[in-house]
């Protein structure tokens, strides 16, 4: 296996500098990794902690990592040390415990909260209610940064559907964060084109770049 090199040359072309790419390497191995590495890609994106902490103990440390899956409040402490930004807060307790763990270290993490924006029940995120809450007690939470919003769309053929949703998520981000310093994370390999179009500054993508996933 190896990596789509053209693709992911032609994708930062497109993207320019407005956007961030992140490589979402999950399930790829430390040879295919260190291919787009050598490619001048740092941002890296992982589902499982387990997963990341392997990787970033023998990857090289200027690599910057984004959690991106479900995070388990009882994995927060193992993973605060290697991660740039956790983009999946997906809930007040979890906020409350990166807080917590956060404090007991020299660094402030940063954060995206994920905004479920998606038909399906089945995934994760804030409604705008809960991120409302948050946001009027984020003078609580001194030990993180809070930069901006994660989200999912529905997994569709229907471009109006993802459109929809990238356009809330859109507007929801504008109310509590600037465009200058805030990031709002959108779009994947299959609808990353669409979240560009919508606002994202910062793209999650790994089949275009890595091949399909087992
Ligand atoms: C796996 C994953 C991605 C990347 O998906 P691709 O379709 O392979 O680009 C992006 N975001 C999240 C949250 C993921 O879990």
């Amino acid at each position: 296996m190896s990596i789509n090199k053209d693709k992911y040359l032609s994708l930062r072309k497109e993207l320019g500098s407005k956007v961030v790419l992140v490589a979402v390497s999950k399930t790829k191995s430390l040879e295919v990794i260190l291919e787009l590495y050598d490619q001048g890609q740092r941002d890296f994106g992982e589902n499982y902690v387990q997963e990341l902490l392997e990787k970033a103990r023998v990857l090289p440390n200027d690599i910057k990592w984004h959690f991106i899956g479900h995070l388990q409040s009882n994995k927060v402490k193992q993973i605060i040390p290697f991660v740039q930004l956790i983009q999946s807060v997906d809930s007040l307790k979890l906020l409350e415990e990166i807080n917590k763990q956060a404090g007991k270290v020299q660094r402030k993490p940063e954060l995206l909260l994920q905004i479920h924006i998606a038909e399906e029940e089945t995934k994760f995120g804030l409604d705008e209610g809960e991120l409302e809450e948050i946001i009027s007690r984020r003078s609580q939470f001194g030990n993180v940064i809070i930069r901006g919003l994660m989200g999912m769309a529905t997994f569709t053929d229907n471009l109006e559907t993802i459109q929809r949703e990238f356009k809330y998520l859109r507007s929801v981000f504008e109310k509590y964060f600037t465009s200058s310093d805030g990031l709002l994370s959108m779009g994947m390999s299959s609808d990353y084109d669409l979240a560009v179009k919508e606002g994202s500054t910062m793209v999650r993508i790994g089949s275009l770049i890595f091949g399909e996933r087992n």
